[in-house]
């Protein structure tokens, strides 16, 4: 759809027809060439980074990517990065790779050919009304003239007459270009046209059959589990992880064990999160931050420290902290655990 839609139309728009671009490239390095070449990708460039903004702002809103583009670069590194990154992909993809992604890279095609069937819809060439081809007029020529409009604007030049293939990535331009002759010439529609490889030979066609039960119970399975772990979804990370160093400090008869808290805000907006101990009994639970605030996507790192009394102290035992965001419709949050150590008790290592 990118390549189609949009980059496609640019490199026409600048650099001509098919034929004229054919010109272009052949002709020796000049003044008009370089300045179309570096217009075309000055155009794809400002493109890519554009979409790339777009993508980024799916992930932050478009107020806070607005801010963030009048601001530098360094205040907010991973967003510059990601907008970096999906601008250079683009950019590369659709200026240089193209086609080239859905032959080599996308095992989408490859799982294709596996999935389909004789009464699978695809592209393909009416062999029994087009063939034996041959030039308009000749003696007993079906309605192919062979002009080969098809294979001339096929992006992964193969020839559509020749049966279904692999290269085919379905951009449909062999059926516009066959349809233009068809046309053309008076005759109808559909030499080159969207059917099962049963419809093109004239057999009895079936919509329902195995296959097809086969993969809506994939199809079904695969939404399940989808919505069942966008459900589970929590919109903020919060780790609980043991300070580096000692894994307990003994002090006036005093057994204290130091944590963190690690906080992660994935929403859009600023966010206050409440960090609230379960009590133990005969358990002390210092927090020196409980309310913590956060931009869009940033992180903060809040000690937390566990103090028993040494005489109470028989063994390891779980503390938890519960991390929730304050307001919102779903405020439920998350229970962080870490394990308490004493004297006894050495962390494993
Ligand atoms: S749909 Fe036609 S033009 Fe497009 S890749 Fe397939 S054969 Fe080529
Ligand atoms: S465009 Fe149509 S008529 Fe021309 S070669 Fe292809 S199938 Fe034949």
């Amino acid at each position: 759809m990118f390549l189609e839609g949009l980059y496609r139309p640019i490199e026409r728009l600048v650099e001509g027809s098919r034929e004229q671009r054919i010109r272009l490239e052949r002709a020796p390095f000049g003044l008009e060439k370089l300045a179309k070449i570096a217009i075309k990708h000055a155009v794809y460039l400002v493109l890519s980074v554009f979409v790339a903004h777009v993508f980024v702002s799916y992930f932050v809103s478009i107020p806070r990517l607005w801010e963030m583009m009048r601001s530098h670069p360094s205040d907010h590194p991973e967003a510059f990065a990601w907008a970096f990154t999906v601008t250079g992909l683009l950019y590369v993809n659709f200026a240089w790779f193209r086609e080239q992604l859905c032959l080599i890279v996308c095992p989408y095609g490859r799982l294709q050919s596996a999935l389909v069937d004789d009464d699978s819809i695809t592209i393909g060439y009416d062999d029994a009304r087009g063939e034996p081809r041959g030039k308009l007029g000749a003696d007993g020529a079906g309605d192919c003239v062979d002009c080969k409009r098809c294979v001339v604007v096929c992006p992964t030049a193969i020839d559509i007459r020749n049966g279904m293939q692999l290269d085919c990535i379905g951009c449909t331009a062999c059926i516009d270009a066959c349809d233009e002759v068809m046309d053309k010439l008076g005759r109808k529609r559909g030499l080159v046209r969207y059917d099962s490889l049963n419809g093109l030979m004239a057999k009895p066609k079936r919509f329902l059959r195995s296959r097809l039960y086969v993969y809506t119970f994939f199809g079904l399975l695969g939404l399940a589990v989808a919505t069942f772990a966008f459900k589970k979804h929590v919109d903020f990370e919060a780790n609980l992880l043991r300070l580096p160093g000692l894994p307990y400090v003994t002090e006036a008869g005093k057994i204290r064990n130091s944590f963190e808290i690690h906080l992660v805000n994935k929403r859009g907006g600023t966010e206050t999160f409440l960090l609230e101990p379960v009590p133990v009994q005969g358990v002390a639970f210092v927090v020196p931050l409980q309310k913590i605030e956060l931009a869009s996507l940033a992180g903060a790192r809040a000690p937390f420290f566990v103090v028993v009394d040494g005489g109470q102290f028989h063994g390891d035992f779980p503390v938890s902290v519960h991390v929730r965001r304050v307001g919102g419709e779903e405020a439920g949050g998350t229970t962080v655990v870490a394990q308490f150590l004493g004297p006894s008790n050495q962390p494993a290592r």
